[in-house]
């Protein structure tokens, strides 16, 4: 499993377009995994926080509520959550 939810230029993917399951944006990127997204790697929404996994067509889906979540992939949900908060407080000038 690689994991989709760190910023770096560097390694920004454009995916299939598909939309988030949870907040309904449509996300056409994919940044952080070091090679494009396969069936199986697991994301976090960049507008919601909500943990993704990439389908079988690549289309973005829930993560399983009966599976375990990893270490890293609630880290990284964590810290884009206390982003998303603090936007929602100060706006993106920061
Ligand atoms: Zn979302």
């Amino acid at each position: 499993m690689t994991l989709y939810a760190r910023f770096n230029p560097q390694e920004d993917y454009a995916t299939v377009p598909s939309r988030c399951p949870n907040c309904a944006v449509e996300l056409d990127h994919a940044t952080g995994g070091r090679r494009i997204p396969e069936p199986g790697d697991a994301s976090v929404c960049a507008f919601c926080g909500a943990l993704l996994e990439y389908g079988q067509d690549l289309q973005l889906e829930p993560w399983p509520s009966d599976r375990a979540v990893p270490p890293e992939l609630r880290e990284a949900q964590l810290l884009l959550v206390q982003v998303l908060v603090m936007q929602a407080l100060f706006g993106d000038e920061q």
